[in-house]
């Protein structure tokens, strides 16, 4: 990667529950960038296979159902805890993308190649442009190879099962430890061995392993990263 100016687009990758959207969000807030995590692309191809009553598996449908999506992520309300709100065809769908009936399908449809061509045009269009912090499986090999930071985060299997069944807790959501971490197996299995880009770490990417860091030392890792990398770009001024 050889690159001029400072650090602007920053890519993360890695498995379900590793911490990337705490991480990107953080990263976000501390840089002042625009926080995009892809996973709602697929999530909103999810939704709406679920909401026509498509079968998830009915490929040609839900290919053409996802070449038809319109998806905007937008920036929060002022009175709102979100992150961001995603509209589905103008329609407000932030908190319906995260029900467990989309969990269970939405690996199944994101490894349709028409559907994740659809998307990554999606994404591109998302993000083009900014500044900004694209989290997901596939950014740093597929969607912006030439993000100037890419970052690979990983955790044990256990470990991202305990995050995310406390993650469901505390939204209320009910749910078993042991389905939880049944569900991310799957899904780490249909992201990895799908045969359009699966989840892999780009050959430049920065492999970071958050098994053992809290949310804050993994994001202090990070920062790091950027001041690393913007440090070894800075222009030598020479004085006047
Ligand atoms: O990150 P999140 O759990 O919201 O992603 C949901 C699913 O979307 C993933 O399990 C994966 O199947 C798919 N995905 C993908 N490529 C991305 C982002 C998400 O295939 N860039």
């Amino acid at each position: 990667m050889s690159h001029k100016h400072p650090v602007r687009t920053i890519a993360i990758d890695g498995p379900a529950g590793a911490g990337k959207s705490t991480l990107g969000l953080g990263l976000a807030r501390h840089l002042g960038f625009l926080y995009f995590d892809t996973g709602v692309t697929y999530r909103a191809v999810a939704l709406a296979v679920l909401r026509r009553g498509i079968a998830p598996e009915d490929e040609a449908a839900v290919s053409a159902l996802a070449e038809g999506l319109h998806i905007e992520v937008l920036p929060p309300r002022p009175d709102d805890d979100l992150p961001y709100l995603v509209h589905l065809d103008g329609q407000d769908v932030t908190h319906a993308l995260r029900s467990p009936e989309v969990d269970a399908v939405v690996s199944i449809v994101a490894a349709f190649p028409r559907v994740r061509r659809a998307m990554v045009a999606q994404q591109r269009r998302i993000a083009s442009g900014r500044q900004a912090v694209v989290v997901g499986r596939d950014i740093g090999t597929v969607v912006m190879p030439d993000a100037d930071l890419k970052i690979y985060l990983d955790a044990s299997l256990e470990a991202r099962a305990a995050r995310r069944h406390l993650e469901l807790t505390q939204r209320n959501v009910a749910s078993r430890y042991s389905d939880v971490l049944e569900g991310l197996r799957q899904r780490d299995r249909l992201d990895s061995s799908r045969a359009d880009s699966p989840l892999r770490p780009a050959h430049d990417a920065v492999i970071l392993d958050s098994t053992e860091l809290s949310a804050e030392e993994t994001l202090a890792q990070a920062l790091a990263l950027v001041e690393a990398r913007n440090a070894a770009l800075a222009p030598h001024q020479s004085a006047p």
